[in-house]
């Protein structure tokens, strides 16, 4: 855990959320500025800076993270498909600095 990083202490419950979804390695809840009518992130609860921090052994991490999304979108009420992205880094528009995938639909799909 990073002592000054918002979604680690959302992970481990000491800022509160919007949960979508939580096991011992991830935590899904509702973005605070949502983009879309349903608009949430997928988050590892481990400490990862951004995507350029993944190693290997987050392998498996990334792939649930991945699988999760279609599952939590249904639930959420995306039975139309979503979008999902990962912004890495300050050139990638990254603001929060803990990897997340969100995941939003539910409105006129935007173009890229
Ligand atoms: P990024 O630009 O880093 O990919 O996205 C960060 C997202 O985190 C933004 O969409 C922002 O609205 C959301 N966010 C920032 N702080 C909080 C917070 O304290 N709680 C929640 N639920 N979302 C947050
Ligand atoms: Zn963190």
């Amino acid at each position: 855990m990073s002592s000054d990083c918002i979604f680690c202490k959302i992970a481990a419950g000491d800022l509160p959320c919007k949960k979508v979804y939580e096991d011992g390695d991830l935590i899904a809840f509702h973005d605070i500025h949502p983009i879309a009518p349903v608009h949430f992130m997928i988050v590892p609860k481990e400490h990862l800076g951004s995507l350029a921090d993944a190693h290997a052994r987050h392998e498996m991490l990334l792939g649930r993270m991945l699988l999760l999304a279609p599952v939590l979108a249904k639930e959420q009420g995306l039975e139309d498909g979503f979008r999902t992205v990962i912004n890495t880094g300050r050139g990638g528009g990254q603001e929060v600095m803990h990897l997340h995938m969100h995941v939003f639909g539910g409105g006129r799909p935007r173009t890229m």
